[in-house]
Protein backbone atom coordinates (compact mmCIF):
# COMPACT_ATOMS: atom_id res chain seq x y z
CA UNK A 1 0.00 0.00 0.00
CA UNK A 2 1.59 3.54 -0.72
CA UNK A 3 2.21 5.86 1.77
CA UNK A 4 -1.03 7.66 3.20
CA UNK A 5 -2.29 10.82 1.15
CA UNK A 6 -4.02 13.22 3.60
CA UNK A 7 -7.25 14.40 2.29
CA UNK A 8 -9.76 17.35 3.78
CA UNK A 9 -13.34 16.80 2.31
CA UNK A 10 -15.59 19.65 3.55
CA UNK A 11 -19.03 18.54 1.79
CA UNK A 12 -20.49 22.11 2.91
CA UNK A 13 -24.54 22.22 2.59
CA UNK A 14 -27.23 21.82 0.23
CA UNK A 15 -26.31 18.78 -2.01
CA UNK A 16 -22.38 19.60 -0.96
CA UNK A 17 -22.83 16.08 1.50
CA UNK A 18 -24.54 14.36 -1.28
CA UNK A 19 -22.29 14.56 -4.57
CA UNK A 20 -19.51 14.44 -1.76
CA UNK A 21 -21.01 10.91 0.04
CA UNK A 22 -20.10 9.73 -4.26
CA UNK A 23 -16.82 10.86 -4.59
CA UNK A 24 -15.67 9.20 -1.28
CA UNK A 25 -17.33 5.48 -2.89
CA UNK A 26 -13.85 6.74 -5.39
CA UNK A 27 -11.69 7.54 -3.21
CA UNK A 28 -12.34 4.39 -1.39
CA UNK A 29 -12.73 2.38 -4.55
CA UNK A 30 -9.07 3.86 -5.19
CA UNK A 31 -7.82 1.94 -2.19
CA UNK A 32 -8.93 -1.34 -2.66
CA UNK A 33 -8.69 -2.02 -6.47
CA UNK A 34 -5.87 0.38 -6.67
CA UNK A 35 -3.73 -0.21 -3.40
CA UNK A 36 -3.33 4.43 -3.32
CA UNK A 37 -4.87 4.74 0.55
CA UNK A 38 -6.41 8.22 1.32
CA UNK A 39 -6.26 9.22 5.34
CA UNK A 40 -9.32 10.85 4.81
CA UNK A 41 -10.50 13.66 7.09
CA UNK A 42 -13.80 15.40 7.18
CA UNK A 43 -14.88 18.75 8.53
CA UNK A 44 -17.58 21.59 8.79
CA UNK A 45 -17.90 24.69 6.29
CA UNK A 46 -20.20 27.36 5.19
CA UNK A 47 -23.83 27.23 7.07
CA UNK A 48 -23.48 23.71 8.45
CA UNK A 49 -20.52 25.15 10.51
CA UNK A 50 -22.36 28.34 10.94
CA UNK A 51 -24.82 25.91 12.81
CA UNK A 52 -22.42 23.91 14.72
CA UNK A 53 -20.05 26.85 15.90
CA UNK A 54 -21.28 29.86 14.90
CA UNK A 55 -18.98 30.82 11.72
CA UNK A 56 -18.84 29.92 8.83
CA UNK A 57 -15.13 28.43 9.28
CA UNK A 58 -13.09 27.33 12.65
CA UNK A 59 -8.91 28.54 12.96
CA UNK A 60 -8.98 24.12 13.85
CA UNK A 61 -10.77 23.63 9.85
CA UNK A 62 -8.34 26.55 8.26
CA UNK A 63 -5.60 24.56 10.02
CA UNK A 64 -6.61 21.28 9.36
CA UNK A 65 -6.47 22.77 5.49
CA UNK A 66 -2.62 24.21 5.62
CA UNK A 67 -1.90 21.07 6.41
CA UNK A 68 -4.08 18.77 3.87
CA UNK A 69 -1.85 17.55 1.27
CA UNK A 70 -5.37 18.42 -0.77
CA UNK A 71 -8.83 19.95 0.62
CA UNK A 72 -11.86 18.83 -0.94
CA UNK A 73 -14.81 20.85 -0.79
CA UNK A 74 -18.82 20.28 -1.91
CA UNK A 75 -20.47 23.66 -2.09
CA UNK A 76 -21.68 26.64 0.46
CA UNK A 77 -24.88 28.49 1.41
CA UNK A 78 -28.78 27.67 1.16
CA UNK A 79 -31.84 30.20 2.14
CA UNK A 80 -31.57 29.32 5.41
CA UNK A 81 -28.30 31.83 6.03
CA UNK A 82 -29.51 34.18 3.63
CA UNK A 83 -30.40 37.18 5.67
CA UNK A 84 -27.31 36.91 7.89
CA UNK A 85 -24.74 40.04 7.49
CA UNK A 86 -22.56 40.02 5.00
CA UNK A 87 -19.03 38.95 6.71
CA UNK A 88 -21.36 35.90 8.51
CA UNK A 89 -22.38 34.34 5.48
CA UNK A 90 -21.54 30.57 4.63
CA UNK A 91 -19.40 31.82 1.42
CA UNK A 92 -17.42 33.45 3.74
CA UNK A 93 -15.92 30.37 4.73
CA UNK A 94 -14.53 29.79 1.59
CA UNK A 95 -12.94 32.86 0.80
CA UNK A 96 -11.27 32.63 3.81
CA UNK A 97 -10.07 29.04 2.84
CA UNK A 98 -8.73 30.33 -0.71
CA UNK A 99 -7.13 33.65 0.96
CA UNK A 100 -5.55 31.63 4.42
CA UNK A 101 -4.06 29.40 1.75
CA UNK A 102 -3.10 31.96 -0.49
CA UNK A 103 -4.38 30.18 -3.77
CA UNK A 104 -3.70 32.23 -6.47
CA UNK A 105 -4.07 29.91 -9.59
CA UNK A 106 -7.85 28.80 -10.60
CA UNK A 107 -7.88 26.03 -12.88
CA UNK A 108 -11.00 25.48 -15.18
CA UNK A 109 -11.12 23.03 -17.59
CA UNK A 110 -13.80 22.83 -20.01
CA UNK A 111 -13.94 19.04 -21.74
CA UNK A 112 -16.97 17.94 -23.61
CA UNK A 113 -17.62 14.41 -23.49
CA UNK A 114 -18.50 13.68 -26.77
CA UNK A 115 -21.84 12.41 -25.43
CA UNK A 116 -22.51 15.51 -23.97
CA UNK A 117 -21.84 17.54 -27.09
CA UNK A 118 -25.29 18.11 -28.25
CA UNK A 119 -26.16 19.79 -24.51
CA UNK A 120 -23.52 22.66 -25.86
CA UNK A 121 -24.94 25.88 -26.99
CA UNK A 122 -22.51 25.81 -30.07
CA UNK A 123 -22.91 23.04 -33.10
CA UNK A 124 -21.51 19.29 -32.61
CA UNK A 125 -18.50 19.81 -34.79
CA UNK A 126 -17.46 22.91 -32.58
CA UNK A 127 -17.40 21.60 -29.74
CA UNK A 128 -16.70 17.80 -29.85
CA UNK A 129 -13.71 16.88 -28.35
CA UNK A 130 -12.90 20.39 -26.56
CA UNK A 131 -10.31 20.22 -24.10
CA UNK A 132 -8.93 23.47 -22.92
CA UNK A 133 -7.73 24.99 -19.58
CA UNK A 134 -8.63 28.56 -18.71
CA UNK A 135 -6.22 29.79 -15.46
CA UNK A 136 -6.97 32.37 -14.06
CA UNK A 137 -5.57 34.70 -11.25
CA UNK A 138 -7.26 34.55 -8.06
CA UNK A 139 -6.55 37.12 -5.76
CA UNK A 140 -5.08 39.99 -7.10
CA UNK A 141 -6.46 42.84 -10.06
CA UNK A 142 -9.38 44.73 -10.01
CA UNK A 143 -11.39 42.81 -7.07
CA UNK A 144 -8.83 43.65 -4.99
CA UNK A 145 -6.59 46.52 -5.73
CA UNK A 146 -7.39 49.77 -3.54
CA UNK A 147 -8.25 52.51 -4.15
CA UNK A 148 -11.59 51.17 -4.23
CA UNK A 149 -15.30 52.27 -3.05
CA UNK A 150 -18.07 55.02 -3.90
CA UNK A 151 -17.85 58.63 -2.53
CA UNK A 152 -20.17 61.55 -3.08
CA UNK A 153 -18.64 64.21 -5.01
CA UNK A 154 -18.94 68.04 -4.23
CA UNK A 155 -21.37 68.82 -7.01
CA UNK A 156 -23.54 65.39 -5.50
CA UNK A 157 -23.04 63.15 -8.27
CA UNK A 158 -21.17 59.49 -6.76
CA UNK A 159 -18.67 58.12 -7.94
CA UNK A 160 -17.11 54.55 -7.80
CA UNK A 161 -14.29 52.82 -7.90
CA UNK A 162 -11.80 49.82 -8.36
CA UNK A 163 -8.32 49.85 -9.63
CA UNK A 164 -6.56 47.41 -11.40
CA UNK A 165 -3.33 46.65 -10.54
CA UNK A 166 -0.91 43.90 -11.07
CA UNK A 167 2.62 43.48 -9.56
CA UNK A 168 5.40 41.44 -11.41
CA UNK A 169 5.74 38.59 -9.32
CA UNK A 170 1.70 37.98 -9.27
CA UNK A 171 2.03 38.04 -13.31
CA UNK A 172 4.72 35.44 -12.98
CA UNK A 173 3.82 32.93 -10.37
CA UNK A 174 0.08 32.36 -12.49
CA UNK A 175 1.70 32.15 -15.59
CA UNK A 176 4.23 29.95 -14.06
CA UNK A 177 1.11 27.43 -13.46
CA UNK A 178 -0.23 28.27 -17.51
CA UNK A 179 3.23 26.83 -18.87
CA UNK A 180 3.87 24.25 -16.73
CA UNK A 181 0.16 22.71 -17.23
CA UNK A 182 0.82 23.59 -20.63
CA UNK A 183 3.81 21.06 -21.05
CA UNK A 184 1.48 18.38 -20.00
CA UNK A 185 -1.03 18.80 -22.10
CA UNK A 186 -0.78 20.27 -25.70
CA UNK A 187 2.36 22.72 -24.88
CA UNK A 188 0.08 25.72 -26.18
CA UNK A 189 -0.20 28.77 -24.03
CA UNK A 190 -2.87 31.68 -24.60
CA UNK A 191 -2.42 35.03 -22.40
CA UNK A 192 -5.29 37.28 -21.94
CA UNK A 193 -5.00 40.95 -20.91
CA UNK A 194 -6.36 44.04 -22.59
CA UNK A 195 -2.95 45.93 -22.96
CA UNK A 196 -4.05 47.90 -26.07
CA UNK A 197 -5.76 50.38 -23.52
CA UNK A 198 -4.89 48.92 -20.15
CA UNK A 199 -1.09 49.83 -18.44
CA UNK A 200 -1.77 46.90 -16.05
CA UNK A 201 -2.51 44.58 -19.17
CA UNK A 202 0.98 45.93 -21.33
CA UNK A 203 2.92 44.82 -17.76
CA UNK A 204 0.57 41.56 -18.14
CA UNK A 205 2.03 41.07 -21.81
CA UNK A 206 5.36 41.76 -20.89
CA UNK A 207 6.04 39.68 -18.24
CA UNK A 208 4.26 36.50 -19.31
CA UNK A 209 6.69 36.90 -22.32
CA UNK A 210 9.87 37.47 -20.12
CA UNK A 211 8.77 34.51 -17.78
CA UNK A 212 8.43 32.27 -20.81
CA UNK A 213 11.50 33.68 -22.73
CA UNK A 214 13.68 32.82 -19.63
CA UNK A 215 12.02 29.34 -18.30
CA UNK A 216 9.56 28.09 -20.86
CA UNK A 217 11.10 28.55 -24.28
CA UNK A 218 9.92 24.99 -25.24
CA UNK A 219 5.98 26.00 -24.83
CA UNK A 220 4.04 28.27 -27.80
CA UNK A 221 3.05 31.02 -26.37
CA UNK A 222 0.69 33.35 -28.07
CA UNK A 223 -1.24 36.87 -26.57
CA UNK A 224 -4.56 37.64 -27.31
CA UNK A 225 -6.86 40.73 -25.96
CA UNK A 226 -9.36 39.46 -23.89
CA UNK A 227 -12.56 40.76 -26.26
CA UNK A 228 -10.99 38.83 -28.75
CA UNK A 229 -10.60 35.62 -26.56
CA UNK A 230 -14.56 36.00 -25.17
CA UNK A 231 -15.35 35.99 -29.39
CA UNK A 232 -13.30 33.14 -30.30
CA UNK A 233 -14.26 31.15 -27.41
CA UNK A 234 -17.86 31.08 -29.75
CA UNK A 235 -16.18 31.00 -32.97
CA UNK A 236 -13.46 28.03 -32.75
CA UNK A 237 -12.89 27.02 -28.90
CA UNK A 238 -10.71 24.01 -30.40
CA UNK A 239 -8.02 26.60 -31.14
CA UNK A 240 -7.02 26.74 -27.39
CA UNK A 241 -4.80 24.81 -24.98
CA UNK A 242 -3.93 26.45 -22.24
CA UNK A 243 -5.54 30.40 -21.49
CA UNK A 244 -3.97 32.41 -18.82
CA UNK A 245 -5.65 35.73 -17.65
CA UNK A 246 -5.84 37.98 -15.05
CA UNK A 247 -8.96 37.76 -12.23
CA UNK A 248 -11.71 40.03 -13.76
CA UNK A 249 -11.09 38.64 -17.55
CA UNK A 250 -10.99 34.83 -15.85
CA UNK A 251 -14.08 35.08 -14.50
CA UNK A 252 -15.81 35.82 -17.60
CA UNK A 253 -13.70 33.90 -19.94
CA UNK A 254 -14.19 30.68 -17.67
CA UNK A 255 -17.76 31.00 -17.75
CA UNK A 256 -18.18 31.54 -21.24
CA UNK A 257 -15.88 28.57 -21.78
CA UNK A 258 -17.90 26.18 -19.29
CA UNK A 259 -21.05 26.73 -20.91
CA UNK A 260 -19.67 25.30 -23.75
CA UNK A 261 -20.12 22.33 -22.17
CA UNK A 262 -23.08 21.94 -21.39
CA UNK A 263 -24.22 21.55 -17.34
CA UNK A 264 -22.72 23.33 -14.16
CA UNK A 265 -23.60 19.73 -12.81
CA UNK A 266 -20.33 18.69 -14.81
CA UNK A 267 -17.32 21.14 -14.41
CA UNK A 268 -14.95 20.31 -11.78
CA UNK A 269 -11.89 23.46 -10.35
CA UNK A 270 -9.35 23.84 -8.76
CA UNK A 271 -7.56 26.20 -6.55
CA UNK A 272 -3.65 26.41 -6.26
CA UNK A 273 -1.05 28.18 -4.00
CA UNK A 274 2.49 28.32 -4.34
CA UNK A 275 5.09 25.39 -4.11
CA UNK A 276 6.71 24.97 -0.88
CA UNK A 277 10.38 23.73 -0.61
CA UNK A 278 9.21 20.26 -1.52
CA UNK A 279 7.47 21.55 -4.63
CA UNK A 280 4.04 20.43 -3.67
CA UNK A 281 1.53 23.34 -3.54
CA UNK A 282 -1.54 23.75 -1.66
CA UNK A 283 -4.65 23.04 -3.20
CA UNK A 284 -8.79 23.19 -2.79
CA UNK A 285 -11.06 21.49 -4.96
CA UNK A 286 -14.52 22.18 -5.89
CA UNK A 287 -17.34 21.65 -8.14
CA UNK A 288 -17.96 24.98 -9.95
CA UNK A 289 -21.22 24.77 -9.14
CA UNK A 290 -23.16 25.94 -5.60
CA UNK A 291 -25.24 24.28 -3.08
CA UNK A 292 -28.68 23.96 -5.77
CA UNK A 293 -31.08 24.05 -2.82
CA UNK A 294 -33.97 23.81 -5.56
CA UNK A 295 -32.73 19.99 -5.60
CA UNK A 296 -31.16 19.45 -2.07
CA UNK A 297 -31.74 16.52 -0.24
CA UNK A 298 -33.77 14.79 -3.11
CA UNK A 299 -30.96 12.35 -4.28
CA UNK A 300 -31.00 13.98 -8.01
CA UNK A 301 -27.59 15.96 -8.01
CA UNK A 302 -25.04 14.96 -10.58
CA UNK A 303 -21.66 13.99 -8.44
CA UNK A 304 -19.75 14.24 -11.56
CA UNK A 305 -18.67 18.00 -11.14
CA UNK A 306 -17.20 16.44 -7.72
CA UNK A 307 -15.57 13.65 -9.19
CA UNK A 308 -14.02 15.30 -11.36
CA UNK A 309 -12.75 17.62 -8.95
CA UNK A 310 -11.33 14.73 -7.13
CA UNK A 311 -9.90 13.53 -10.31
CA UNK A 312 -8.04 16.92 -10.15
CA UNK A 313 -6.67 16.29 -7.02
CA UNK A 314 -5.01 13.11 -8.55
CA UNK A 315 -3.50 14.68 -11.32
CA UNK A 316 -2.58 17.74 -9.64
CA UNK A 317 -1.70 17.24 -5.98
CA UNK A 318 -1.02 13.77 -6.00
CA UNK A 319 0.88 12.87 -9.65
CA UNK A 320 -1.39 9.90 -10.02
CA UNK A 321 -2.22 11.06 -13.64
CA UNK A 322 -2.88 7.30 -14.47
CA UNK A 323 -5.50 6.71 -11.72
CA UNK A 324 -7.38 10.79 -13.16
CA UNK A 325 -7.29 9.50 -16.47
CA UNK A 326 -9.27 5.98 -14.79
CA UNK A 327 -11.76 8.64 -13.14
CA UNK A 328 -12.09 10.39 -16.25
CA UNK A 329 -12.64 7.21 -18.44
CA UNK A 330 -15.58 6.01 -16.48
CA UNK A 331 -17.23 9.44 -16.77
CA UNK A 332 -17.20 9.08 -20.03
CA UNK A 333 -18.00 5.43 -20.66
CA UNK A 334 -21.52 6.29 -17.71
CA UNK A 335 -22.60 8.94 -20.34
CA UNK A 336 -22.18 7.06 -23.79
CA UNK A 337 -23.54 4.36 -21.16
CA UNK A 338 -26.90 7.08 -21.54
CA UNK A 339 -26.78 7.05 -17.69
CA UNK A 340 -27.88 11.27 -16.84
CA UNK A 341 -28.80 13.11 -13.91
CA UNK A 342 -31.90 15.33 -14.17
CA UNK A 343 -29.16 18.43 -15.22
CA UNK A 344 -27.47 16.66 -18.35
CA UNK A 345 -31.03 14.44 -19.94
CA UNK A 346 -31.20 14.09 -22.82
CA UNK A 347 -34.13 12.21 -25.12
CA UNK A 348 -33.34 8.79 -25.27
CA UNK A 349 -31.18 8.64 -22.21
CA UNK A 350 -32.12 7.38 -18.59
CA UNK A 351 -32.64 9.81 -15.71
CA UNK A 352 -31.13 8.33 -12.55
CA UNK A 353 -30.13 9.42 -9.24
CA UNK A 354 -27.01 10.77 -7.49
CA UNK A 355 -26.66 7.28 -6.09
CA UNK A 356 -27.35 5.37 -9.32
CA UNK A 357 -24.96 7.73 -10.65
CA UNK A 358 -22.38 6.67 -8.27
CA UNK A 359 -22.55 2.70 -8.79
CA UNK A 360 -22.56 3.57 -12.30
CA UNK A 361 -18.77 5.03 -12.16
CA UNK A 362 -18.11 2.31 -9.71
CA UNK A 363 -18.83 -0.43 -11.83
CA UNK A 364 -17.56 1.50 -14.93
CA UNK A 365 -14.22 1.69 -12.89
CA UNK A 366 -14.31 -1.89 -11.75
CA UNK A 367 -14.49 -2.95 -15.86
CA UNK A 368 -11.81 -0.04 -16.49
CA UNK A 369 -9.34 -1.87 -13.85
CA UNK A 370 -10.76 -5.56 -14.97
P1 LIG B 1 -26.20 26.63 -8.03
O1 LIG B 1 -24.97 26.28 -8.78
O2 LIG B 1 -26.32 26.09 -6.66
O3 LIG B 1 -27.48 26.19 -8.87
C1 LIG B 1 -27.83 26.72 -10.14
C2 LIG B 1 -28.77 25.73 -10.86
O4 LIG B 1 -28.01 24.60 -11.31
C3 LIG B 1 -29.86 25.17 -9.95
O5 LIG B 1 -31.03 25.00 -10.70
C4 LIG B 1 -29.32 23.82 -9.53
O6 LIG B 1 -30.31 22.86 -9.23
C5 LIG B 1 -28.50 23.40 -10.74
N1 LIG B 1 -27.34 22.59 -10.32
C6 LIG B 1 -26.20 23.04 -9.74
N2 LIG B 1 -25.37 22.02 -9.47
C7 LIG B 1 -25.99 20.91 -9.88
C8 LIG B 1 -25.65 19.53 -9.85
N3 LIG B 1 -24.50 19.08 -9.35
N4 LIG B 1 -26.54 18.63 -10.34
C9 LIG B 1 -27.71 19.06 -10.85
N5 LIG B 1 -28.09 20.35 -10.92
C10 LIG B 1 -27.24 21.26 -10.43
O7 LIG B 1 -26.26 28.24 -7.99
P2 LIG B 1 -27.30 29.20 -7.26
O8 LIG B 1 -28.68 28.63 -7.34
O9 LIG B 1 -27.05 30.53 -7.83
O10 LIG B 1 -26.85 29.26 -5.73
C11 LIG B 1 -27.38 28.39 -4.70
C12 LIG B 1 -26.56 28.59 -3.44
O11 LIG B 1 -25.22 28.15 -3.68
C13 LIG B 1 -26.43 30.04 -2.98
O12 LIG B 1 -26.48 30.07 -1.58
C14 LIG B 1 -25.07 30.46 -3.50
O13 LIG B 1 -24.52 31.52 -2.73
C15 LIG B 1 -24.30 29.19 -3.34
N6 LIG B 1 -23.13 29.05 -4.24
C16 LIG B 1 -22.04 28.44 -3.71
C17 LIG B 1 -20.94 28.21 -4.49
C18 LIG B 1 -19.79 27.47 -3.90
O14 LIG B 1 -19.94 26.83 -2.87
N7 LIG B 1 -18.63 27.48 -4.53
C19 LIG B 1 -20.94 28.59 -5.84
C20 LIG B 1 -22.08 29.18 -6.37
C21 LIG B 1 -23.18 29.40 -5.55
Amino acid sequence: MAANKNLLMLPGDGIGPEVMRETRRVIEWMAKKRAVSFDVTEDLVGGSAIDAHGIPVTDDTVEKAQKADAVLLGAVGGPKWDNLPFEQKPERGLLRLRKELELFANLRPAVCFPALADASSLKRELVEGLDIMIVRELTGGVYFGTPRGIETLPDGQRRGVNTQVYTTNEIRRVAAVAFELARKRGNRVTSCEKANVMESGVLWREEVQKLHDESYKDVELSHMYADNAAMQLVRAPKQFDVIVTDNLFGDILSDEAAMLTGSLGMLPSASLGAPDATGRRKALYEPVHGSAPDIAGQNAANPIATILSFAMALRYTFDMGDEADLVEKAVKDVLEKGMRTGDIMQKGTAKVSTSVMGDSLILALNNLAA
